[in-house]
């Protein structure tokens, strides 16, 4: 593809594709006429540890010590000049608290092992970067119906850096947590309930509605074509890629000891890899890939590049899932029509 004609693709992001899969009109008012939501405190707070973070992965050594102390300098700092208002000088403290016992959870778990995949995947690329945050990357796919402009679309993703384990190419995003995955926190194959989630939720005879999992599975899509283009840009190989999430503002494994003043916390990681790949793509192109998922991506691509948004095919779930959370409800014409005839 001529930089010209890759000029020309239209783009989308991944949190443009769990939009549409929430009520596609959500995705117009967000994302064609960009008319975004306010970022949320915690999306703040894990910005500020998701930079501190990266930042020790990409300036400290592989130990505990150097990590724990690169990440607590810079969080410190970042803190320094965070602009949020608490209730309380002790609320403000017990967030800090808060934050610093997450990233030495993270050194605890995965950090050193990360930044040592780091490590050995820099002597061994070309060049290129490792370590973000927010490492861009992307996937072109075809069009699942061409339109008269345009036969492609590119799909934008990104992970905040990329370690090396075994003979795998790990994409790690920091997410604020990893409730929204559902069931592809607890399994491990895509055959069984995930592909019936899967497929149900584009059922137009079921009920079923799970935009968060499923847009999941089409951001893992995205992610692992992405990592494999960065694979093959750096040299590093034939690995296979994987994708995982490590939550930062995920309060369910937080303990707090009051009388010590003290915050220990846990992380749940998650490994979106095998929840996603189906057995009969993987025999087929030895890669991680779900032929199922992909089709569905290109579909979904189609259908967000091209209009023209009508939630009404799938009104009931839209109505009772979507519509009590939307920020759109004062301007979006099919809310505001299904209130008036029902007062009517
Ligand atoms: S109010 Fe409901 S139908 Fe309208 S954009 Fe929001 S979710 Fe979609």
């Amino acid at each position: 593809m001529s930089d010209a004609d890759a000029a020309a693709v239209p783009t989308l992001s991944v949190e443009g594709l769990r939009t549409g899969l929430r009520c596609p009109r959500q995705y117009e008012f967000a994302h064609v006429h960009e008319l975004e939501g306010e970022a949320t405190v915690g999306d703040d707070r894990v910005d500020l540890l998701r930079t501190a973070l990266c930042d020790a992965l990409r300036s400290a050594d592989a130990d505990r010590e150097a990590l724990e102390s690169v990440a607590a300098d810079r969080l410190g700092a970042l803190w320094a000049d965070h602009d949020e208002r608490f209730h309380s000088a002790t609320q403000r403290r017990h967030e800090r608290r808060v934050l610093e016992a997450t990233a030495a959870a993270y050194v605890e778990a995965v950090g050193i092992d990360h930044a040592a995949g780091i490590e050995r995947l820099e002597a061994e690329a070309a060049g290129g970067e490792l370590v973000g945050p927010g490492l861009p990357l992307s996937s072109t796919l075809e069009l699942s119906e061409p339109s008269l402009e345009t036969d492609a679309v590119r799909i934008d993703a990104a992970v905040d850096y990329v370690t090396g384990d075994g003979s795998s190419l790990v994409g790690v995003r920091f997410v604020p947590t990893v409730a929204p995955l559902g069931l592809l926190r607890y399994r491990s194959d895509w055959e069984g309930d995930v592909a019936a989630l899967f497929t149900d939720h584009f059922d137009p005879e079921s009920a079923a509605f799970d935009p968060a999992p499923v847009g999941a599975l089409l951001e893992t899509a995205v992610v692992l074509d992405g990592l494999r283009g960065l694979r093959d840009r750096l040299g590093l190989g034939d690995r296979t890629c994987r994708y995982v999430q490590i939550p930062l503002a995920d309060r369910s494994g937080t303990a707090v000891n009051w009388v010590r003043d003290d915050v220990e916390t846990s992380l749940e990681i998650v490994d979106l890899t095998d929840g996603y790949v189906d057995h009969h793509t993987f025999g087929m192109t030895h890669e991680h890939r779900n032929e199922t998922v992909d089709d569905r991506l290109a579909a979904v691509a189609t259908e967000l590049v091209s209009g023209p948004y009508d939630p009404t095919a799938r009104w009931a779930a839209i109505e009772d899932h979507a519509c009590p959370t939307c920020e759109y409800t004062v301007c979006c014409q099919d809310y505001i029509a299904r209130e008036v005839g029902f007062d009517g």
